[in-house]
């Protein structure tokens, strides 16, 4: 079996590895010249480009959390359970050479189409997957893979909603995120983060000390508990509308804030996949839906092509072995463990009609203005999740439910922790110290 798998950030690297046993022909493709993907810090101040992360960021999970089931976090954070992002580059390089991928891999090697070929692949009545790639020195050539693992991630394309693009254009020097990478050009500005969630909190409390006033816009602005209230310098404010009729920005639920000097975007990101045809997969911009899939994973009539990582609003790496491992049990079963390709696209087509939200599997849409949105979000919905990929891969049991109840434990331990910081305060959760057995009965705890 021929095996192409698309990225060699935490997903790719966790398919790859998982896939091995199936087969030694795993080709692992990654544009960059090192694996780890958002990990991979680029400086700005040495002309290294902008990528997700920043230059103070740590986990906003525990590292024994986070870790893979099969390769533990070691030593991670130097004292704090809350790694920096080099720390989690350094464990992903780790995964990567304690399982020897790096063989496989074909660094600086950007894949530029993925299409369904007319040859046959090695599963009955599927067809193989044609991978086109080039690199900066030779032109594209084209390889015909029996299973294809798309693992590309989907923090690259910034997404900024139409309606707030004006306000980029009112206030000079307004960004998304993607390029924020330290407090000291906010210095007595008045700033504000559109966006309340992981990434516009944690660069409220990071500006706080620094700007001259933050205001933080969600739709659903967290209630000030009088006993721990933010900063002074820093607001709650709800959805941010657009350009106010006389000045200023309009906030729903309030009066306009007069005084923006500048925007940072933290609207999150698009899912794009370039080198798919439309017609295969679609990702329309600002639709957050990756279509037909079933179990967010599988094309849902063509199984052996496989999107992994999609889900978000998880924990991340866990999931990703979990998804690679069932992907590798069908593999290795030709598929004949999955539902029929009418049962597949049935599921794909509930989540193209939504079903109010908050499930596993596929159909995971929420309806909202008219539409499905966010179709990948999984949130508490990741345990059922990962309970049904499990049932596929065949390992589903008491040793997994151990590790899962330990899992939700902490996972929802570290949350609550998280959503008593007030809005740009001191992110006091990151001190708290948390321990896991590797294995056995997963037992946790905490001081
Ligand atoms: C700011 C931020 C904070 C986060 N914090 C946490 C956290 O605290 N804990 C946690 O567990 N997760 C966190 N995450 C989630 C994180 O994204 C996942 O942990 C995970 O690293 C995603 O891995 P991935 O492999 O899916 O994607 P990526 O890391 O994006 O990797 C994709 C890879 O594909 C390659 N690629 C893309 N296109 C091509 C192509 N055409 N050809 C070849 N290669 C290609 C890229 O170069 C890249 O190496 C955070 C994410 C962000 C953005």
């Amino acid at each position: 079996m021929r095996v192409a798998v698309v990225g060699s950030g935490a997903c790719g690297l966790a398919f790859a590895k998982n896939l091995l046993p199936l087969t030694p022909h795993v080709t692992l493709f990654e544009a960059c010249a090192q694996a780890g993907g958002v990990w991979r810090y680029r400086d700005p101040r040495k002309g290294e480009g902008e990528g997700p992360m920043y230059r103070s960021l740590r986990t906003n999970l525990p590292a024994p959390l986070m870790a893979f089931r099969d390769h533990p976090f070691p030593g991670a954070g130097k004292g704090s359970s809350f790694p920096t992002h080099e720390e989690v580059q350094g464990y992903l390089l780790s995964y990567r050479d304690a399982f020897e991928l790096q063989p496989l891999t074909r660094a600086g090697t950007t894949v530029t189409d993925v299409a369904f070929s007319t040859e046959p692949s090695c599963f009955p009545s599927l067809p193989a997957v044609a991978v086109t790639s080039a690199t900066a020195s030779s032109p594209p050539t084209t390889e015909l893979f029996d299973l294809c693992v798309i693992a590309t991630g989907h923090y690259a394309v910034p997404s900024i909603p139409p309606s707030l693009l004006p306000l980029a254009a009112k206030f000079p020097g307004s960004f998304h995120s993607v390029r924020y990478d330290g407090p000291a050009p906010l210095a007595g500005r008045t700033v504000l983060i559109v966006g309340g969630r992981a990434s516009g909190s944690d660069i409220a409390r990071e500006i706080s000390p620094h700007a001259r006033k933050v205001y933080v816009s969600d739709p659903t602005p967290p209630a000030v508990d009088p006993a721990n209230p933010p900063p002074g310098n820093v607001r709650s404010v709800g959805r941010t509308e657009g350009l106010a009729a006389g000045g200023g920005v309009a906030v729903a639920g309030g009066p306009p804030l007069p005084d923006v000097d500048l925007c940072i975007f933290a609207t999150g990101y698009d899912y794009d996949f370039p080198f798919l045809s439309p017609a295969v997969l679609s990702a329309p911009r600002g639709d957050r839906r990756v279509a037909p899939l079933y179990k967010q994973l599988w094309h849902a009539t063509r199984p052996n092509l496989v999107l992994g990582g999609l889900p978000h609003s998880v924990v991340p790496f866990p999931l990703f072995e979990m998804q690679a491992r069932a992907v590798g049990r069908c593999a290795g079963e030709g598929f004949r463990n999955l539902p029929g390709g009418g049962e597949r696209e049935a599921e794909a087509g509930r989540d193209r009609e939504g079903n109010g939200g908050g499930g596993g599997g596929s159909a995971s849409g929420k309806r909202a203005r008219g539409r499905v949105q966010d179709s990948h979000f999984l949130g508490d919905g990741q345990w059922a999740y990962l309970r049904e990929l499990a049932e596929i891969a065949g390992e589903a049991g008491e040793g997994l439910e151990k590790y899962l109840e330990s899992s939700r434990g902490m996972y929802e331990h570290a949350g609550a922790q998280r959503k008593k910081v007030p809005m740009g305060g001191k992110d006091d959760y990151r001190e708290v110290v948390y321990e896991r057995e590797h294995g056995g009965d997963w037992e946790w705890s905490h001081h």
